[in-house]
């Protein structure tokens, strides 16, 4: 009898291969009770290129939130902005279909200059209503 996974073993055809990685990521992401965002757009590659690399070492214990695998010796993660961290190609798959953490939502940066308006001007609205709200306790405190 022949394998089935050997038969049906995923060819080279780099968007099969993107697919596959897709497939299993939203597996893995449903597994763990994380959400893709599909909407958003994915994260500028310059910006995962910038993400510093933490390499794991004998002592450490981490484990990455999107593939919930412990970090191994050697292993490389990738460190993003808001402190959460993820294994380099776990975190690769991830933003390349959407920008943010999945662990906090923060939003890295993008490729396409409408979303980036739109996120510029959200932290701008956001920004406004922490003053509000400063001011408000201001006043009432
Ligand atoms: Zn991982
Ligand atoms: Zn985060």
């Amino acid at each position: 009898m022949t394998d089935y996974f050997d038969e049906h073993a995923p060819d080279a055809d780099p968007m099969e291969q993107e697919l596959q990685n897709l497939r299993r990521l939203r597996v893995l992401a449903a597994l763990n009770g994380l959400e893709v965002d599909l909407d958003a757009p994915s994260a500028s590659k310059a910006a995962i290129e910038k993400l510093p690399v933490h390499v794991i070492t004998k002592d450490e214990q981490v484990e990455c939130p999107i593939c919930k695998m412990e970090g191994e010796e050697g292993e490389s993660y990738k460190v993003l902005p808001c402190k959460h961290e993820f294994h380099d190609a776990c975190v690769k798959i991830w933003l390349s279909k959407t920008n943010s953490c999945p662990m906090c939502r923060f939003e890295l940066e993008t490729d396409d200059p409408e979303y980036e308006e739109l996120r510029r001007y959200r932290a701008e609205e956001r920004q406004r209503q922490e003053r509000v709200d400063q001011l408000l306790d201001s006043m009432f405190t």
